[in-house]
């Protein structure tokens, strides 16, 4: 049977050319990056290739702007963290109501154990953010605000560069979670005034448990690890010598790969969302559809549960997520679709089909064969579904 995997914002495979670069760092250059001796140099000439591969692909002006992390959590970990240590007597973060929960939980556990208030921007129908909201929630009190490049879920973009403007008028840090962006959307950090941006490199066809934050030189940075001097003191552990170089490979493969992604992956992307609209009523795309990513698009199927259609779906061969966790056996729908007031109706049947330079035409043609017939067989079985409300959506937002 075949496979179809488009659930790339989950996690994406590591490129080849990636996996080649690393493995002499598991063998023959073993060595520790900080060493002395040859064994060492080496490894630390390649770190810092990778460096410089990262910096090239987000346009940071230095190579010392890179800090290479476990990952992305621990990246919008550190930069929250720190921002709090280092911005005086300002105690207040700015965020969204549509973060990753890599932001949201600490976030939480900061309000609760540390008395940090938190102002959580909401977002429209279509998942936009609250730009007034977030102008009047700035003060002299903010520390940081830590709003992300594009969300995981709905792939809409938020306009970080202005919000960073607007957190320097008041005197605040800024951080984005760039984590689902980079590798998709071309960035020019140094003409931005962003501060902090955190990447992950499983989410760019790296492996897991390499990541960065990138901190624009002049920001000061606490080290949420201590230790040893790694990373300029930054990041204490031994580098993650065949991490970094994947990484770096990965983010030059991007870099090359950057227009490929904006028109045939987006050309993918669309030809299966307009399909599925076309063939299966009571459906909608969540999220900004002027504004969204290239590769994801978030479906949502009325009437019906998200976790039957991905274990139909499963069967069927193709891998994609839904909008809802599985909370202690509960089935909530997503925050990201709640905050966008999408009903619950619609929000539990959502699907986020997320792509990759690796998926093809065959994959959208597959997915369009089979859908129609899961989301049927579904609605046939649903209480919610009495065929009366076919044709007429409960949410259906108008998009101009
Ligand atoms: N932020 C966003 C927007 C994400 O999508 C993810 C991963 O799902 C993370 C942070 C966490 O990254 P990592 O898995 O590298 O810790």
């Amino acid at each position: 049977m075949k496979a179809v995997y488009l659930d790339n914002n989950a996690t994406t495979r590591v490129d080849p050319a990636a996996v080649a670069a690393m493995l002499p760092f598991f063998t023959e250059q073993f060595g520790n990056a900080s060493s002395m001796h040859a064994f060492g140099s080496e490894v630390g000439g390649a770190v810092l290739k990778g460096r410089r591969q990262l910096q090239a692909l987000l346009g940071a002006q230095f190579d010392h702007e890179i800090v290479f992390t476990g990952g992305g959590t621990e990246s919008d970990n550190t930069a929250i963290l720190s921002a709090l240590e280092t911005q005086g007597a300002r105690n207040e973060i700015v965020t969204s109501a549509v973060e990753h929960p890599a932001v949201l939980a600490l976030c939480a556990w900061l309000e609760k154990s540390r008395g940090v208030k938190v102002h959580y921007i909401g977002v429209d129908a279509r998942g936009r953010l609250d730009v007034a909201a977030y102008r009047k929630a700035l003060s002299p009190r903010t520390a940081i605000a830590s709003i992300m490049w594009a969300n995981n879920e709905t792939g809409t973009i938020f306009p970080v560069e202005m919000l960073a403007e607007l957190a320097h008028e008041a005197g605040a840090l800024f951080h984005t979670d760039a984590v689902q962006a980079v590798g998709k959307v071309p960035m020019n950090l140094k003409e931005t005034a962003i501060d902090m941006l955190s990447l992950s490199g499983h989410k760019l066809h790296a492996p897991k448990g390499i990541g960065a934050l990138y901190v624009r030189r002049g920001v000061r940075l606490r080290p949420l690890i201590r230790g040893g001097h790694q990373e300029r003191g930054r990041r204490a552990g031994t580098e993650n010598a065949p991490g970094i170089v994947a990484l770096g490979v990965a983010a030059e493969l991007a870099q090359q790969h950057i227009n490929d992604e904006n028109t045939r992956v987006r050309a993918m992307r669309d030809r299966l969302e307009q399909g599925l609209l076309q063939r299966i009523g009571n459906s909608f795309v969540a999220g900004d559809v002027d504004n969204r990513l290239p590769n994801t698009a978030n479906v949502a199927f009325e009437y019906i549960e998200g976790e039957a259609i991905l274990l139909l779906m499963n069967k069927a061969g193709i891998a994609a997520s839904s909008g809802s966790a599985c909370t202690s056996g509960s089935l909530e729908p997503s925050h990201v679709l709640r905050a966008m007031k999408v009903p619950y109706t619609a929000a539990h049947g959502a699907i986020r089909f997320s792509f990759s330079r690796e998926n093809t035409d065959e994959d959208v043609d597959h997915v369009l064969d089979v859908m129609p017939g899961i989301i049927a067989r579904l609605r046939e079985m649903s209480p919610f579904w009495d065929g009366k409300n076919a044709g007429q959506s409960g949410f259906a937002p108008t998009y101009a």
